[in-house]
């Protein structure tokens, strides 16, 4: 069987390389000439909207599958119109790429979100930054990431500079939360609704950008856990989910408010390559395939961490014992995430000594 990828950067190429002792093949759609996926499959350079492209890239593919949420709605349109299988599918595209839709479709099953409200203009902002109180992050309501296209708003003195930097794009504000930790659910449905739970991870972000995600220890993470777990269920049924999907939450106490949800593998579920029985990627694969999901019992107690901005020697980092690298080859560049390092059954000594040699 054949999967393609629309986008080909790291995502794809961890998709790939999951699938290959599977016996399956794949084919990515990407502008750029050197994605890290094209490193590992065939890729077809082309913009992610162009027809002549899509039609190429489409040809003899069994399934289509998705690495970012900021793909065009239209894309998959053009794709279903002439044929393709695509999971996961349209409403579940088209719910994450957008915060409003996204923290709605939260709101109507009962997941508890941080207030929010839907901005359209500079007077609007300053309305509900005045009357609502407190400390705010204005965020625009699609294409942000790593925490691109955020301002914090500490009072209504900030409203002119979060304007002069937002204003124009449709945009959410939420209520800035003091929570206790973050934490993701990683979660897979396959096409007849069966679904599996990874366990719940501990995230760490370093200014808006993913730093270390890390098996629990601080938090008591039964109740946790199925609370994440119920909500994740509510999510996909109401979106006809197939493949994996991602849900970002706040811990405040013992309970959850979802930030936001991914309809992908996510950077928190990076250390199932070598820390669940199954990884995430073979799993969204499964899922899409039809094929039956793997286990997604934890191995080991891992941390992740992001290498951001600058990738040390292989030498240097192969020297800590039982170092995984995952080094996307790209260039770098200031606040891009370059690979990823999993340690399993990690020390403090050894977490310590991989920090020395990141920028
Ligand atoms: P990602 O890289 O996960 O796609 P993103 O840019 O889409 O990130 P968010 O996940 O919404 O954006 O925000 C990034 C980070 O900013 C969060 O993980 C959290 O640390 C912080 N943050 C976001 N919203 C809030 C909030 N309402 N209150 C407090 N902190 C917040
Ligand atoms: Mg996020």
């Amino acid at each position: 069987m054949r999967v393609g990828f629309l986008g080909g950067g790291q995502l794809a190429r961890m998709m790939g390389l999951a699938g290959y002792p599977l016996g399956l093949r794949f084919r990515c759609l990407d502008p750029n000439p050197e994605s890290p996926a094209a490193d590992v499959m065939e890729h077809v350079q082309g913009p992610l909207n162009d027809p002549d492209a899509l039609r190429t890239f489409a040809k003899d593919l069994d399934c289509i599958t998705i690495e970012s949420e900021n793909i065009p709605v239209s894309t998959l349109e053009n794709l279903i119109l002439h044929g393709s299988k695509i999971n996961p599918g349209i409403k579940a595209l088209a719910t994450s790429q957008d915060r409003l839709y996204e923290k709605t479709t939260f709101q109507k099953l009962g997941i508890p979100t941080a207030d929010f409200a839907n901005i359209a203009s500079r007077e609007e902002l300053e309305h509900e930054v005045r009357s609502r109180g407190g400390a705010f992050i204005l965020k625009t309501r699609r294409e942000g990431y790593d925490g691109k296209g955020q301002f914090r708003i500490k009072s209504p003195a900030d409203v002119d500079a979060a304007w002069a930097a937002l204003g124009g794009k449709d945009l959410i504000l939420e209520k800035w939360l003091g929570f206790d930790a973050e934490c993701s659910l990683i979660s897979v449905r396959d096409v007849q609704g069966n679904t599996r739970f990874y366990p719940l991870v501990h995230n760490v972000h370093k200014e808006g950008i993913l730093f270390t995600s890390e098996s629990w220890t601080t938090f008591s993470k039964k109740p946790l856990q199925s609370k994440a777990e119920a909500y994740a269920q509510k999510v996909m049924q109401e979106l006809d989910y197939v493949g994996v999907l991602t849900i970002e939450f706040f811990v405040m106490g013992d309970e959850l408010i979802a930030n936001e949800m991914a309809p992908r593998v996510h950077n928190s579920g990076h250390w199932t390559i070598e820390g669940a029985v199954t990884s995430q990627f073979e799993n969204h694969l499964r899922a899409i395939l039809g094929l039956p999901l793997g286990s997604t019992d934890l191995r080991e107690p891992f941390t992740m961490i992001n290498v951001v901005g600058y990738m040390p020697p292989a030498a240097d980092l192969l020297k800590i014992d039982g170092l995984c690298l995952h080094d996307y080859r790209k260039k770098a560049a200031p606040r891009r995430k370059l690979g990823h390092i999993t340690l399993l059954r990690p020390s403090q000594e050894k977490c310590d000594a991989v920090m020395k040699f990141l920028k």
